[in-house]
C-alpha cells in the first residue's frame, strides 16, 4: 500500500437531528481513541456540524461536510459555501456522491467546479465516482470511469491534487447488501490508479488514496483492506452506529 494512510470516512446522509448526532460522535470518540494508524472521519449533516465539530476537536476523528456549492457568498437560497464550513470545523467535503447526481442534478461539470473551489479554499475533496449495474453489465464501467475522472478533473494540475481522495462507489452496491467482491473492487482501483498516473504522473498515483464504498460493514472491510489499491472505505448505513462504525474503523 505503499505509504497511504489507511482512511474510513463515515457518510451520515440525511439522517440524524444535532442531538442525535453529538451522542453517536461522543460514543465514536470514545471507541476509537487508541487508532494512530488510520484516519477517522464523519459526515454528518449540515444542521449537526458545529455541535459534532465541539465533540470531535482535538481527537483523532475529523469532520466532513457532504456537499457546498462553489460560489463564496450570494443570493443561492438553501445553499451552504465552503467558508461556512470550515468555520463549522470540516476538514473535508464529499463531492459527486451518486445521490446528489441522481436525485439533485449534480454533473461531472458541476462536480469539477466544487473540486477547483474545494481545492482552492483549502477543503479536502473526496471525490466520489462510479459506473451503475447497467453500466457494469454492459461493460462501460472503465470507460465511464474514465470520463468521470476527466470531466471532474479537468483544468486541475498535480500539484493540486496532493490532498484528494477518490471513492469508488459502484452504484449498485450503495445501500443495497450488495459489495462488490474484493476482486472487483481491486481491478477498479488499480484501474483508476494507472489512470491518475496517466494524466498526472506516477507520484501523485501512489500517494493518492483510493477508498471502496457501497455496503461496506464489519464483516467484509478486512477483505477489502488486505487488497493492494484499496486505502479505505465510505461508509453510508454502516456508519450510523457508533458501535458498528467502530468495529470498521479497527478492521
Ligand atoms: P452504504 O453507502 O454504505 O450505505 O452502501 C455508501 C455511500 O453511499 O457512501
Amino acid at each position: 500500500m505503499d505509504n497511504r494512510k489507511p482512511f474510513i470516512a463515515g457518510n451520515w446522509k440525511m439522517f440524524k437531528t444535532g442531538s442525535e448526532a453529538i451522542k453517536t460522535a461522543e460514543e465514536l470518540v470514545k471507541l476509537v481513541a487508541d487508532v494512530t494508524d488510520t484516519e477517522v472521519m464523519i459526515a454528518p449533516p449540515f444542521t449537526a456540524l458545529s455541535a459534532v465539530s465541539d465533540v470531535v476537536k482535538e481527537t483523532n476523528v475529523s469532520l466532513g461536510a457532504q456537499n457546498f456549492f462553489w460560489e463564496n457568498e450570494g443570493a443561492y437560497t438553501g445553499e451552504i459555501s465552503s467558508a461556512m464550513l470550515l468555520s463549522a470545523g470540516c476538514k473535508y467535503v464529499i463531492i459527486g456522491h451518486s445521490e446528489r447526481r441522481q436525485f439533485f442534478g449534480e454533473t461531472d461539470e458541476t462536480v469539477n467546479k466544487k473540486i477547483k473551489t474545494a481545492i482552492s479554499s483549502k477543503l479536502l475533496p473526496i471525490f466520489c465516482i462510479g459506473e451503475s449495474e447497467k453500466e457494469r453489465i454492459s461493460k462501460d464501467t472503465f470507460s465511464i470511469l474514465d470520463k468521470q475522472v476527466s470531466k471532474g478533473l479537468k483544468g486541475l494540475f498535480s500539484d493540486e491534487l496532493q490532498h484528494l481522495v477518490i471513492a469508488y462507489e459502484p452504484v449498485w452496491a450503495i445501500g443495497t447488501g450488495k459489495t462488490a467482491t474484493r476482486e472487483q473492487a481491486q481491478e477498479v482501483h488499480l484501474f483508476l490508479r494507472s489512470l491518475i498516473e496517466k494524466k498526472f504522473g506516477n507520484l501523485l498515483a501512489k500517494s493518492l488514496r483510493i477508498l471502496y464504498g457501497g455496503s461496506v460493514k464489519p464483516d467484509n472491510i478486512a477483505e477489502l483492506m488486505a487488497m493492494p489499491d484499496v486505502d479505505g472505505a465510505l461508509v453510508g448505513g454502516a456508519s450510523l452506529n457508533a458501535e458498528t462504525f467502530g468495529k470498521i474503523v479497527h478492521f
